[in-house]
């Protein structure tokens, strides 16, 4: 792959994620660079993050609560101003049947991106079931939100985006050059604070060598990213056009 594939700016983007987190791990670079450059941005979630924690005595309703506020504010932080839309589908069970497939073809049609993002559901050997659902669930709905036959009782139109991208492609052929967003991208990841100890190995966010080795992470994966595109940081994904 040689030199960055960036897109030109959407007028909205939507990304659909199976979990709290997920947008911005997997494309709050390029969410936020189009944010800053006047795009609409749009959440939706799939699941309710309860199983989002590795203390078994939890109080699961409280942390539901707590990740839809970490998820509105990682979207405010990336300069998102549109719908921060919660499925609240129960985390680890999430399926890709027609009535999920309902739900999200009625916000794709609802909001009408330009541009749609989410998880690559072909990716070999993932391991969580919810990632993979969530993938099938976004590209199924971009069928039926497109064509006018599904669904017809929904009160909007059809509608049709022009370009799909999948974070954690299997097999990446786009490159979004975030060589100026790396630090919204981190900080809006950072705004997902109950998933420090789980997701980031921060167990005391006050060590600010473990908030730090973060950084570090993530931007040795950016810059990995980058290097084969020639730009310092960036993320990758598969694109799928003519939807
Ligand atoms: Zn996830």
């Amino acid at each position: 792959m040689s030199g960055p594939t960036d897109l030109p700016t959407p007028g909205r983007a939507l990304a659909v994620a199976a979990h709290p987190d997920d947008v911005e791990f997997g494309c709050g670079g390029t969410l936020a660079k189009w944010a800053a450059a006047g795009c609409s941005v749009h959440h939706l979630v799939c699941t309710d993050g309860s199983k989002g924690s590795w203390d078994p005595d939890t109080d699961v309703a409280e942390l539901v609560a707590v990740r839809r506020e970490e998820q509105r504010a990682a979207s405010l932080a990336l300069g998102g101003a549109g719908d921060v839309v919660f499925c609240g589908w129960t985390d680890g069970e999430l399926e890709a049947g027609l009535r999920q497939r309902w739900e999200v073809a009625s916000w794709i049609r609802r909001i009408r991106p330009d541009v749609v993002l989410g998880h690559d559901p072909w990716k070999r050997y993932r391991l969580h079931p919810d990632h993979r659902a969530a993938g099938f669930l976004l590209t199924d709905a971009i069928v039926a939100a497109r064509d006018p036959h599904f669904f017809p009782e929904l009160a909007a139109p059809p509608h049709r985006p022009t370009t799909l991208l999948l974070w954690e492609a299997d097999e990446p052929d786009h490159v979004e050059d975030i060589s100026d967003h790396l630090t919204t991208k981190v900080a809006s990841i950072l705004c997902h604070r109950s998933q420090f100890r789980s997701t980031m190995q921060i167990d005391d966010p006050s060590v600010s060598a473990e908030t730090e080795r973060f950084r570090q992470k993530m931007a040795d994966r950016a810059a990995e990213h980058g290097r084969a595109a020639g730009v310092m940081f960036a993320e990758r994904f598969k694109v799928m056009r003519d939807l």
